[in-house]
């Protein structure tokens, strides 16, 4: 018997119902970059295994347990479908030496892979757009990657997203914190859950990322990273901080945001709402000076964040705010067989025009021609019939707004086709 074959679990299609609203999407993501000198790059969505553990960090959520990873079967190599693309697009900097002559602002979108339980908000194969600064150390470029997901939202007219902001500090001061935090946790070991347990020791600090509710009251009464800032990371934050407010943009300190991978330090933030349940954040980043190194390229600072498409998409569906399907300009219905050959001719000058043209094809009555032009939501029927041909003219029909003269049908010649093309709105050929 043959079974039937589906999408692999938590992998979805788009279909063109919904990748209308993904291709606009990704027009104003494009617009944004370029408002912002950020240049595309483009890796592949397979890395080495070994790129993930050493950029990510071993005790993650990612790499302990949601990473899509296998051998080659041709050459034995361990490989890992890219679980994000920070780790990738630092990769492709080193290896192309691309910070030679300075920072560089480079931008991406993609699939991802995690292998995680699909829920909404939430699936195995998702999509991020992302943003990555390499090169530059002041908490001006953060404020700029912050500011640019502002006017993302802007463009995309996406409310109710909020900046929450923390800072990290340098590693030392992680490692003041960190023995403070192992001895607080020690000291409430029976409260702590299996997944808390085993961190204690190999990373404590993800404890404070806990999604457990019930662990959230020990968490608030834990021991604040913050307090442990020396002066050059206080500074970097008050820059960061001031450079947002002068912004007009409004954010809250949250000092038990620590984000799900290891690579972060100084300035991490999400953006969040709470009309997506636990799937609340929406866009997430910071800094992360010790990657570039740790992947091999000589030290560099580095900022970025990256946000999930899918769940933007969510909440400006849950908002109305997306644009409808794009329709033809022009549906092109053939009601006399002799005029075919002038008809796909009409249609290619039209479209060198600029004109979106979905040309009738299969024949058929004019009744069923036009009530498939009328489906397509073309605002326009061009209709080749016997008499318009024998006069050497083409008739129009205007579907939609019906009001005034326009409504009409009306005979118009077929050659030149500049007064077609007025009629129908388009700029001169
Ligand atoms: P979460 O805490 O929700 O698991 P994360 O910290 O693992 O998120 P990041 O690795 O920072 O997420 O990825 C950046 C963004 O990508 C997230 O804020 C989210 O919007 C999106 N994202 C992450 N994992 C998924 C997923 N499995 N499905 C859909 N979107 C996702
Ligand atoms: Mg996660």
């Amino acid at each position: 018997m043959n079974t039937k074959l589906n999408a692999v679990k938590g992998m979805n299609d788009l279909l063109p119902a919904q990748s209308a609203s993904w291709e606009w999407f990704e027009a104003q993501v494009r617009a944004l970059m370029h408002a912002y000198g950020y240049r595309n790059i483009r890796t592949p969505i397979v890395e080495p295994t070994a790129l993930f553990v050493r950029g990510i960090g071993e005790v993650t959520d990612i790499v302990e347990k949601e990473m899509y990873s296998f051998t080659d079967a041709l050459n034995g190599e361990p490989l890992t479908l890219r679980p994000e693309n920070t780790a990738a697009v630092v990769r492709a900097a080193i290896e192309h030496n691309l910070l030679y002559d300075g920072g560089k602002r480079l931008w991406y979108t993609g699939p991802m892979f995690r292998h995680e339980r699909p829920q909404r908000g939430r699936y195995r194969q998702f999509h991020q757009v992302g943003a990555e600064a390499l090169g530059f150390a002041g908490p001006d470029v953060d404020a700029e990657l912050i500011l640019m997901a502002r006017r993302l939202w802007r463009m995309l007219g996406l409310r109710d997203v909020r900046l929450e902001l923390n800072c990290l500090g340098q590693p030392d001061e992680r490692q003041r914190h960190r023995a403070k935090l192992i001895a607080y946790f020690e000291r409430h070991l029976e409260q702590l859950d299996d997944d808390a347990r085993r961190r204690l020791h190999s990373n404590p600090l993800r404890i404070l990322d806990s999604k457990n509710p019930a662990l959230q009251p020990l968490i608030e009464g834990a021991p604040s990273l913050l307090d442990e800032l020396g002066a050059e990371s206080r500074e970097h934050f008050d820059g960061v901080r001031a450079l947002l407010r002068a912004a007009g943009l409004d954010f809250r300190v949250n000092p038990r945001l620590v984000r799900g991978l290891d690579y972060y330090n100084l300035t991490v933030f999400e953006w969040v709402t709470d009309r997506l349940g636990a799937q609340g954040t929406v866009c997430a980043g910071g800094r992360y000076d010790g990657l570039i190194a740790q992947i091999g390229g000589k030290p560099a600072p580095a900022c970025g964040w990256a946000l999930g498409v899918e769940r933007v998409l969510e909440l400006l569906g849950q908002d109305d705010a997306l644009p409808p399907p794009r329709a033809p300009d022009v549906y092109l219905v053939l009601a006399h067989a002799p005029a075919l050959e002038r008809a796909f001719e009409l249609a290619e000058e039209l479209r060198a025009a600029g004109c979106s043209v979905l040309q009738h094809v299969g024949g058929g009555s004019l009744k069923s021609q036009m009530k498939k032009a009328d489906a397509s939501g073309a605002r326009h029927a061009l209709i080749f019939g016997a008499d318009e041909w024998a006069a050497g003219e083409v008739a129009l029909k205007a579907l939609r707004d019906t009001q005034g003269a326009a409504a009409q049908q009306q005979r118009v010649p077929l050659q030149p086709v500049g007064e077609l093309l007025r009629l129908l709105g388009i700029g001169a050929a």
